[in-house]
């Protein structure tokens, strides 16, 4: 099951993949709601909306498709195949980034390998959809490059989880695009000084086009991860390959700061980091996620 927000025409609403079918699940709710009585029905029209109350079930929303009030509806929640995709997350309190979480990663950066979780942030104004245009801006004429990462998307507030426990507050998993102001954050590393700036241009983070529930996958750690420009492979790994896996990252984040529902954490990105030009069409797939595709434009 995927989960996924959607614009058609004037509808917009929260969409979910059924084995290949997809289906309005706004309006699914809508009916289960009233089949059951519930009051003070809440409109799920917001994915982020779904995450925040804590339904980003699989099992729990696969069972109410499975009700019979439903499915006497189903042909009627049939999604149209020329919606449009939006953000899964479009309001999160923060985007956390691990660093140098894969080793040859680190080594292509010239890095040593991390002993702890190594992590920053790209700020939340960077975030973009599935086909929209990763805009360089007129300003920026040396390295940007592209960075495919598993993202997960935090379900429950969390602080001081342990290992065993950090599972349990996440939503799902996404796929993110750490688009990189490379040589900005070289010059800025070199200097001493933060580098957040060459993480956070606006447009500088695709994320989607879909969230799969946490209970979907089996082992997050077991999943292959691509990237393509123009169709030619630049990342080709598998999360098998993480320094520090999720559980360790969750807490580590969590001794510092207060993780909110929406929240997303990239994982860090695999070997093969490369640099990306106006007019590159950009596609980073990760098996059971799906596939995030953008292009990439020169700003005027
Ligand atoms: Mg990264």
């Amino acid at each position: 099951m995927k989960l996924f927000s959607f614009c058609s025409g004037e509808e917009a609403g929260i969409g979910v993949d059924l084995d290949g079918q997809r289906f309005n699940l706004t309006e699914a709710l809508d009916i289960y709601q009233k089949a059951k009585g519930i009051q003070q029905s809440v409109s799920f029209t917001f994915l982020q909306v779904l995450v925040e109350l804590g339904y980003c079930n699989g099992a729990m929303l696969r069972q109410i498709f499975e009700e019979s009030w439903v499915q006497s509806k189903i042909s009627r929640l049939r999604l149209p195949d020329d919606f449009i995709y939006d953000l899964p997350v479009p309001r999160p309190s923060k985007i956390i980034c691990l660093g140098r979480n894969y080793k040859d990663h680190a080594r292509e950066l010239n890095h040593e390998l991390p002993s702890e979780p190594l992590f920053f942030s790209k700020s939340p104004s960077t975030l973009i959809g599935h086909e929209k245009e990763i805009i360089i801006p007129a300003w920026l004429t040396d390295r940007v490059d592209h960075e495919a990462e598993l993202a997960v998307i935090i379900g429950k507030e969390c602080k001081n989880v342990t290992e065993s426990e950090a599972m349990d507050y996440l939503a799902g998993y996404s796929i993110l695009n750490d688009i990189t102001a490379r040589t900005m954050q070289k010059n800025d590393i070199e200097k001493g000084e933060p580098w957040f700036r060459s993480k956070s241009i606006d447009t500088f983070c695709p994320l989607g086009p879909v969230l799969v529930p946490v209970d979907e996958i089996t082992d997050p750690h077991d999943l292959k991860i691509t990237l393509t420009v123009n169709g030619k492979t630049r990342q080709k790994a598998t999360t098998r390959d993480m320094i520090f896996p999720i559980p360790r990252i969750i807490a580590e984040i969590s001794r510092y700061m207060t993780l909110q529902p929406a929240d997303i954490i990239a994982t860090g990105t695999p070997a093969g980091v490369s640099p990306i030009e106006p007019g590159d069409v950009i596609e980073i797939s990760i098996q059971d996620i799906g596939t995030l595709r953008n292009s990439v434009r020169k700003d005027s």
